[in-house]
Formats: structure tokens, C-alpha cells, sequence
């Protein structure tokens, strides 16, 4: 059992609103979305952050691209864009401590990143 929120939605032992899921990446929508599109794009392996990235496990950010290129199109705002978006650490104001990808849209989000 982890203590992990994002491995317990993995593992089905909390609810999620579930949009897509693969062998190694799942997505679900946030608990608490800053735009009309708000999914978090999660690899299934617990990997903490991006500094836990490395050319053992590297490929899976590829594989996170590609998913969310899928939920995108699922979500009708492939065509119009979409911003994807990592914290990393304190400064960045990670709070959940499993590497994930916020995928935001359905709205015009402006030029400004923060
Ligand atoms: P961070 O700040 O770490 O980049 O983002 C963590 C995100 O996870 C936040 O946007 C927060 O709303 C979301 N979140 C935290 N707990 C849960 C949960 O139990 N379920 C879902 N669906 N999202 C969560
Ligand atoms: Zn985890």
C-alpha cells in the first residue's frame, strides 16, 4: 500500500474521473481545475519528480507527450492548443510528490506562463 494519492488512484483504491489510460501513463481529471480543461497526465511507475528523471526511465516522458496528445483530442482542444505544464519541487509548488503533467485549456490561457 501506498501512501502516494496519485498511486492510490493508479491502484483504484480512491475515485478518479478517469479521461484515458495505457499500459504506462494514465490521466484523470483534477480535483480542483484552473480552466475548463484541467487533466493531470500521471506515469503509472511511481517516479517523484523530473529530477528523478533518467536514461533508464526517460522514455516515459515521451510516452506522457503522446497521451497527451490522445486526451487532448478526447477533450475537442487538440485543434485549438493547449498548455502543458510540470512543477518541479518547492519553488515550482509541487505538491503531489509523483512526476505529472497538468494538461489546461479549453480556454484562451494569454502569452503569460506565470
Ligand atoms: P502540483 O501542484 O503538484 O503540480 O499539482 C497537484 C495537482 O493535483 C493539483 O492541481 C491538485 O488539485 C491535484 N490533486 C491533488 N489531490 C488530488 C486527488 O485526490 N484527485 C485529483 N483528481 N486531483 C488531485
Ligand atoms: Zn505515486
Amino acid at each position: 500500500m501506498s501512501d502516494c494519492v496519485f498511486c492510490k488512484i493508479i491502484n483504484r483504491e480512491i475515485p478518479s474521473q478517469i479521461v484515458y489510460e495505457d499500459e504506462k501513463v494514465i490521466a484523470f481529471k483534477d480535483i480542483n481545475p484552473v480552466a475548463p480543461v484541467h487533466v493531470l497526465l500521471v506515469p503509472k511507475n511511481h517516479i517523484t519528480s523530473v529530477k528523478e528523471v533518467n536514461t533508464d526511465n526517460v522514455s516515459i516522458i515521451g510516452d506522457i507527450h503522446l497521451a497527451a496528445n490522445e486526451v487532448a483530442k478526447k477533450m475537442g482542444i487538440y485543434d485549438r492548443g493547449f498548455r502543458l505544464i510540470n512543477n518541479c519541487g518547492a519553488d515550482a509548488g509541487q505538491t503531489v510528490q509523483h512526476l505529472h503533467y497538468h494538461l489546461i485549456g479549453g480556454v484562451n490561457l494569454g502569452t503569460k506562463i506565470v
